[in-house]
């Protein structure tokens, strides 16, 4: 995740944003991959339109990685890739957005 990526979590972190945990987007709330999702335009009037498009722009505009495996740093199980990541911290771990940003966006 580049600086980007996870300036979009921090803004809608600092905007006290309604954070929600096993759907891209419900109830009046996003998880932090749909945070992102909306920040590059992608919401839609039931959620998230264009859903393969969404995902290549989030790789695309904020380097997020879809192949490579990585780890939790938390559990230390395997958990896909970086996007996966990001949406096990935020539903598994229940990181908020601003804790994602920070642990996981440039160090
Ligand atoms: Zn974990």
């Amino acid at each position: 995740m580049n600086q980007r990526g996870a300036d979009a979590l921090i803004q809608a972190g600092l905007r006290g944003d309604k954070q929600v945990e096993g759907a891209f987007v419900r109830d009046g709330g996003a998880c932090a991959v749909g945070t992102m999702m909306l920040a590059l335009g992608f919401g839609g009037m039931f959620g998230i339109a264009d859903l393969d498009d969404a995902v290549y722009a989030l790789a695309s505009e904020y380097e997020i990685d879809l192949l490579k495996p990585v780890t939790c740093p938390e559990c230390h199980q395997s958990v896909g890739s970086e996007l996966c990541r990001i949406a096990h911290m935020n539903d598994k771990h229940h990181w908020d957005f601003i804790t994602i940003a920070r642990k996981l966006g440039p160090q």
